[in-house]
């Protein structure tokens, strides 16, 4: 039986326009910073990356700094942010550790923004907070998470921080190619992408910068990107990355995605309730943005689901065996998985977030992955359900 590969938010299989895209740059071969031919051509497909991704991020191209991917870019902003003099810094309880180990090395002091059981920032806190502490406030929040599928309230956040004279750091990888460009454009002083979320190659991120933000240049070098981020642009990478969000970021793209795969979470979802009612979803609440009725809280792609005394490691190991790809909290880089911080911060003891996994589904999904997926679950969980 073919396997079922239903991780795409911690990444997503390449797109075909995305391997082409690559293909093709890598035989235009140069370097983007020679002056002759070969360079010449090696920087006009960076310059059309960047407009393209522009244009998938509604900014401007000069707005946009490749890097390596997200980590690197939210370090960047991070410096930049660090760099500009803002403070106090209100770090947000269910960061990625992309975020959160380097803003806590840089702020030891940042004031955590606490998360209600849906990994729903609390926004009355951060409010009542930033009018009490006074200063250039930083929030550091993303716009969705990548275990919950929780989404914040971007637009709100961002009032209240820009009204108190403040700046917004938003990790919007998991945004990106879910939602569409009108939850994030604008709202972020710097917004931070990561293209294997979205189909493009690994290895390829973007920062966003809002007008006036300075970046801070920490490892000088070759001048690249403008001279905010030295080393030999990653062409090939960057080029596969634009050709996915040019498919995957289209307000029709990001509609045809929230229905597939909002359709293939809740089937997961339903047939598991009907089965049981021992299972625990995290961060399901509110209408579905696929539905179309009122606000969107969850992405659509994802389900965060708890079945206590059943082991996360073991859950994702036994669907593996059976030929299904889920993850447990995030992926770690040692492919170790360790109890989820996110989960923590929710309100959850280790009887709950040491026995949730993650299922997200993606632009690939199929019709029927979901209710395969529930019906492999519940096979290889009976004894715990
Ligand atoms: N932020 C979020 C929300 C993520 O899901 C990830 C990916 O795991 C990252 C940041 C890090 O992205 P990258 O792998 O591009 O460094």
């Amino acid at each position: 039986m073919p396997r079922l590969y239903a991780d795409h938010n911690a990444t997503a299989p390449l797109r075909p326009q995305a391997r082409e895209a690559m293909v093709a740059a890598l035989e235009t071969g140069g370097n983007p910073s020679s002056v002759h031919g070969e360079g010449r051509r090696a920087k006009r497909l960076l310059e059309d990356s960047r407009e393209t991704l522009a244009a998938a991020l509604e900014c401007v191209p000069d707005a946009i700094t490749f890097t390596s991917g997200a980590t690197e870019a939210l370090h960047m902003a991070m410096d930049s942010a660090k760099g500009m003099g803002f403070g106090p810094v209100y770090l947000s309880a269910v960061e990625h550790d992309a975020a959160w180990a380097y803003a806590i090395k840089l702020w030891p002091d940042a004031r955590i923004v606490p998360v209600d059981g849906n990994a729903q920032l609390d926004v009355a806190w951060l409010e009542q907070a930033i009018a009490q502490d006074g200063g250039r406030p930083l929030l550091i929040a993303q716009g969705a998470n990548n275990e919950t599928g929780t989404i914040q309230p971007l637009d709100r956040l961002s009032t209240i921080v820009r009204a108190a004279g403040g700046a917004v750091l938003c990790d919007g990888v998991q945004m990106l190619g879910k939602l569409a460009a009108s939850s994030f454009a604008g709202l972020a002083d710097w917004f931070v992408v990561s293209s294997h979320k979205i189909g493009g190659p690994l290895g390829a991120g973007a920062l966003v910068a809002a007008p006036g933000i300075v970046l801070a240049n920490t490892r000088p070098g070759g001048g690249q990107e403008r001279g905010a981020r030295a080393g030999t642009e990653n062409v090939a990478a960057i080029a596969g990355f634009a050709a996915a969000a040019s498919v995957a970021c289209t307000d029709e793209a990001i509609y045809a995605y929230q229905t597939l795969t909002g359709t293939q979470r809740d089937a997961f979802e339903d047939f598991l309730s009907q089965n049981s009612p021992n299972f625990l979803f995290i961060g399901k609440q509110k209408p579905l943005p696929h539905k179309g009725e009122g606000e969107p809280s969850r992405l659509s792609n994802t389900s965060c689901i708890a079945t206590p005394n059943w082991e996360a490691a073991r859950q994702v190991m036994a669907l593996d065996l059976m030929g299904f790809a889920v993850s447990a909290g995030s992926a770690c880089s040692s492919g170790k998985v360790k109890t989820s911080r996110v989960l923590a911060a929710a309100g959850y003891g280790a009887d709950i977030a040491g026995c949730a996994i993650r299922a997200s589904f993606g632009w690939n999904s199929q019709e029927g992955d979901g209710h395969l997926l529930a019906a492999a679950y519940l096979k290889v969980g009976a004894r715990y359900i």
